[in-house]
């Protein structure tokens, strides 16, 4: 989808400066980290994969098929596709673990 929206205007605006708006929004993500603010993170997180996804698609990257491949296509601790392991939440909106 960001390919098909975003393609045009960020090929016009180039690997670099791309490169440029993925690095001041890791730095906005550090400050929202600091800051302990969750809207501010999940804006932030949002805006990184955002760039990110832009610089992938400018360098031809299909980012989707590198990040599966990085763990062969499955979970790395039960090495099944979809994941078997068990998971427990310590909190109600808290992460996930595995047992
Ligand atoms: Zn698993």
């Amino acid at each position: 989808m960001m390919e098909y929206l975003y393609i045009k205007s960020d090929k016009e605006r180039g690997v670099e400066a791309t490169f440029k708006w993925l690095s001041d929004e890791l730095q906005e993500l550090k400050e929202a980290l600091n800051n302990k603010n969750q809207a501010a993170l999940e804006r932030e997180f949002a805006d990184v994969i955002a760039w990110l996804v832009s610089l992938a698609n400018i360098t031809n990257v299909d980012l989707e098929k590198v990040a599966l491949e990085k763990y062969n296509h499955k979970c790395p601790k039960c090495q099944q596709a979809p994941c078997t392991c068990e998971f427990i939440k310590i909190k109600p909106n808290g992460p996930v673990q595995h047992l």
